[in-house]
């Protein structure tokens, strides 16, 4: 499972110029998205976009942000999940249209972009690129309303899937949120303006106070008058998705009011009483497996310790590693502490498996050190089904909980025993109700029903 972007925009009604701003927040929100950032800024005449491929803090430099002059700024960090990984694919994306110049940034996935494309493209528009966000630019800028506005909730109405996307004219920020609010985004309050972005902490690091989630189906719009808003799509189920909870987010973010890190506490308080097991110590993969085996720890009274050890530099590197260092796999990343270890019953807690290739070679780094006993306990129910709303999930034939039993995987792995959280206990922790969520990488039950092509595409393609 990977991450897949995150967006942030800012409005100021001061003087200061807010490129900066953006850039921190875009460095807060950087765990969503590695492959390239972008910011977009206007003085309210003029509308600069500057992007390329790489993490936050090399792609930008004092110097490049101060030949970005503004008040009012949106920007982009980027991980592919529709479109593939190249410059042009990076946002946000530039359109000059009837109302102005337009930038666009996308957190998400529309189901039906490729139809939309293809109507597009019969219209005789092309596309630099092949990403939703540049399809959505497209139909604002085709759209037959007269008013901006009124051209974007036009385009909303077309567009099925998870989606939150930010928007910069000349004197214009505008926020808007799928119908079931599948991707995260929120609203802050600075002393002299606003910020939107995927993530609370997000806020936190630009000294914004959290005001409210922009709503499912919302618009809100930030202009010289103040911040209006609107609805455009109404009645549909709410359906946040739990992997933000489980893995993606960051644990000082909030989510639907809900931390995270609290949230993910609870999930290895219920792992606990659901798969109790008899062993010297608790240990998480970091980082996400670090919390659950902390609230595995308090709930079973068994010490919690560090046991694996991550490289916090290993991140997208454009250094290619060698046959010889992609064989040793996750050693790049994880490096098992031997002395604390060695003869030890341990349970280690993970937040997912997914194709199981990574916890396998986890457990083979126990073993290697000598641990005696190795529990997995998995803070998530089995994966049975691919994401097709913004998640780059492999294929139901590459995803181990579709095609073995819970003791097949326990062979695989080759532990002593295996429990995975239900999702009963999952809901519980996440601590809203069921309908609030999409759980259907679990349950298959798919808040915005998947084509059918799209499924058959994603077996025989990805
Ligand atoms: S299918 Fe899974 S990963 Fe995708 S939105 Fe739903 S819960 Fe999240």
């Amino acid at each position: 499972m990977k991450e897949e972007c995150g967006v942030f925009g800012v409005y100021s009604f001061s003087d200061e110029a807010v490129a900066k701003t953006t850039f921190y927040g875009l460095f807060a929100l950087q765990h969503r998205g590695q492959e390239s950032a972008g910011i977009a800024v206007s003085d309210g005449e003029e509308i600069k976009n500057y992007k390329a491929m790489g993490l936050v803090n090399q792609v930008f430099d004092e110097k490049i942000l101060q030949n970005l002059p503004g008040k009012l700024a949106i920007g982009h960090v980027r991980y592919s999940t529709t479109g593939s990984s190249t410059i042009e694919n990076a946002q946000p994306i530039k359109m000059d249209m009837k109302y102005g110049p337009l930038v666009i940034a996308h957190n998400g996935n529309l189901i039906n972009s490729g139809d939309l494309r293809q109507e597009l493209k019969d219209k005789g528009i092309s596309f630099a690129g092949d990403t939703d966000s540049e399809v959505m630019a497209a139909m604002i800028a085709t759209s037959t309303k007269q008013d901006l506005e009124d051209a974007i909730v036009d385009t909303l109405k077309h567009c099925k899937g998870g989606f939150s996307v930010v928007i910069l004219t000349k004197d214009k920020l505008i926020a808007v949120r799928d119908p079931n609010g599948i991707r995260p985004l929120v609203v802050g309050k600075l002393p002299d303006g606003y910020v939107f972005a995927s993530e609370t902490c997000a806020l936190d690091i630009v000294g914004a106070a959290f005001m409210r989630d922009v709503g499912n189906g919302e618009m809100v719009v930030i202009d010289k008058e103040g911040l209006h808003s609107r609805t455009w799509s109404r009645g549909e189920r709410e359906a946040l998705c739990v992997f933000e909870f489980i893995y993606f987010a960051r644990p000082d973010s909030d989510l639907d009011g809900r931390n995270v890190y609290e949230a993910r506490v609870q999930m290895g308080k219920y792992l606990a009483k659901e798969h109790p097991a008899d062993v010297d110590m608790i240990i998480g993969v970091p980082d996400s497996g670090i919390a659950a085996a902390i609230g595995f720890a308090a709930e079973s009274g068994i010490p919690f310790s560090d046991g694996l050890i991550k490289n916090r530099y290993v991140g997208r590197t454009f250094i290619q590693p060698t046959q010889k260092m992609r064989d040793l796999g996750v050693k790049l990343k994880l490096n098992p502490l031997r002395e604390t270890l060695r003869g030890k019953k341990v349970v280690v807690i993970d937040d997912s498996i997914v194709r199981g290739t990574t916890s396998r070679q986890i457990i083979s780094l126990l073993r290697e050190v000598g641990v005696r006993e190795v529990h997995m306990r998995v803070s998530s129910p089995p994966i049975t089904h691919s994401c097709f709303y913004g998640i780059d999930t492999p294929t139901r034939a590459e995803l181990i909980a579709s095609n073995l039993s819970i003791e097949g995987i326990r062979k695989y792995l080759d532990v002593e025993s295996l429990g995975y959280l239900s999702l009963d206990s999952l809901v519980k922790s996440i601590g809203l109700g069921r309908r609030g969520h999409c759980l259907a990488c679990f349950n298959s039950e798919y808040p915005i029903k998947v084509p059918e092509k799209l499924k058959s595409l994603k077996l025989i393609f990805k």
